[in-house]
């Protein structure tokens, strides 16, 4: 085949600027996820802000268009800008024998994905995504009060007494998305309404830039015009005094204004130790309720359900195995469906119980190795505000210490590894280092405020790996 400068120079850039997309995108998708869709797309061609891509099928291109066309449309903005394009290209064996350039201009090729510019919605971007609606959200033992609830409000929000309301329960278990689907229900309501989904930790970040740039109050105003406001993860507001404070009052005009508040935790309001008690009182104002983990029934129902949604089906003994495998994570769940029919449709094979098997042991190997120390140092690290060299370093400032403490304390709690290995991630520190810091820790859990940052910090990690 005969190659030019021209088509060099713009599989280099497609390379170049690919790989800048798939940083950002593998720092907002989990581990399995990126793995399993993103990596194995190559990047073709780059040019006049188009860049065109590889995937292995039509399959894949409407898993990704369906599942992470926000992501992708952040990225493309992003990294190719606003005019910018990705266009997707299928390579099926039919053409895989041509030529490059035939296969750019084979009929496979789609542009599929363009900038969404919605009239009505107002001017700010809030980060509900379509995927999460009710309809596929499923009904369960686990989560019937919550399910109810959350309808309930999409249909009347602020009228009702459920103000706020406040969904807690453990990871993975579908409180993002009952949340979710309570804001696109308002706007599909009434589509002038202001609805914004935040996650603490957004929420938290802005505040501080914020702060930093003269603007909080801005920043107040902007949330207290919404007419909903669905904040994520409250518990990570423990030990943000000053986030706290300004919630406070943003919570007050809302709630005094007969808007829609939804939070959600991981812990009911009461637990959540640390967090200001006038916060706390508050919370339980309106509905507070619960998402347990899914029974067999419901867990199937998931899959079924799932499987249906790609036009699959599978049969109902793999089904069985993966609902019979992972019970405590609905994520896990969809993750190792995912994994099924992303191996059987690169490799053209049948969905069988081996290969269901070996998905459920990827997922279950992926949850223990997945953690490492550098991961929980750069958490902890992130928490505390301070840099992350610092703590391998001979730093003996307050709060280095305390977080190089708490990263080696939950670097003991949550990986395998040993005395000596997490003290050598630690600037080759002694294992005594290690068990001194470990007591010391477990002492501050005394104390309330430390407990619930130390608790949110594990959950935290752990969520991140999922
Ligand atoms: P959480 O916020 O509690 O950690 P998520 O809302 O992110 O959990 O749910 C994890 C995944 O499981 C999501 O993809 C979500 O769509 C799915 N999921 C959770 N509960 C259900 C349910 N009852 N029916 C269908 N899918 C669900
Ligand atoms: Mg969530």
């Amino acid at each position: 085949m005969e190659v030019n400068d021209k088509e060099i120079t713009e599989k280099i850039s497609s390379t170049k600027i690919w790989k800048k997309c798939l940083s950002v995108i593998k720092e907002n998708v989990p581990a399995l996820t990126y793995s399993t869709w993103f990596t194995p797309i190559k990047p073709i061609e780059y040019n006049n802000n188009r860049l065109k891509i590889e995937v292995p099928n039509t399959f894949f291109i409407e898993w990704i268009e369906e599942h992470y066309n926000t992501i992708i449309n952040n990225v493309v903005n992003q990294i190719l800008g606003k005019e910018g394009k990705l266009l997707y290209v299928v390579l099926d064996e039919d053409v895989a024998n041509l030529e490059m350039t035939n296969i750019i201009d084979a009929p496979q090729t789609r542009e599929v994905i363009t900038p969404i510019v919605d009239e009505v919605r107002p001017e700010f971007e809030s980060y509900l995504m379509p995927r999460y609606k009710f309809d596929n959200f499923i009904k369960g033992e686990g989560n019937q009060l919550a399910r109810a609830a959350a309808i309930a409000i999409g249909e009347n929000s602020g009228e009702t007494s459920f103000n706020p309301f406040f969904i807690y329960g453990g990871v993975g278990l579908g409180k993002t998305h009952l949340m979710q689907a309570i804001g696109n229900r308002i706007i599909e309501k009434s589509p002038s309404k202001k609805v914004i989904y935040i996650s603490t930790e957004q929420f938290t970040v802005e505040f501080i830039d914020a702060i930093q740039s003269g603007k909080a109050n801005e920043f107040s105003n902007f949330y207290k015009s919404m007419d909903a406001l669905i904040i994520d993860d409250i518990q990570f507001l423990i030990g943000k005094e000053r986030t706290q404070d300004y919630f406070f009052h943003i919570f007050n005009r809302l709630h005094q204004a007969g808007k829609q508040i939804i939070l959600s935790s991981d812990k009911p309001p009461k637990e959540l130790k640390g967090l200001n008690e006038r916060l706390i009182s508050r919370f339980q104002w309106g509905l507070t309720a619960d998402i347990q983990a899914p029974d067999f029934e419901t867990r199937m129902a998931i899959l079924k359900n799932k499987a249906e949604s790609f036009g699959i089906s599978i049969p109902n003994d793999i089904l069985e195995y993966m609902a019979h495998n992972i019970t405590s994570n609905i994520r896990e769940l969809e993750g190792c469906l995912i994994k099924i029919l992303a191996s059987a449709s690169l490799n053209s094979q049948e969905i069988d119980l081996t290969l269901a098997k070996k998905a459920v042991n990827e997922i279950a190997t992926g949850r223990q190795i997945n953690i490492s120390i550098d991961y929980i140092t750069q958490i902890v690290c992130e928490y505390f505000e301070v840099d992350e060299n610092k703590v391998r370093e001979k730093n003996r400032k307050k709060e280095v210490v305390l977080a190089r403490q708490v990263a080696m304390f939950l670097s003991k709690k949550l990986t395998k590894s040993s005395l000596k290995t997490i003290g050598l991630h630690f600037g080759g520190r002694d294992h005594s280092t290690v068990i001194h810091a470990y007591n010391s820790v477990e002492k501050l859990l005394s104390d309330d405020k430390t407990k619930g940052i130390v608790e949110s910090l594990r959950n935290r990690i752990e969520l991140g790996v999922s």
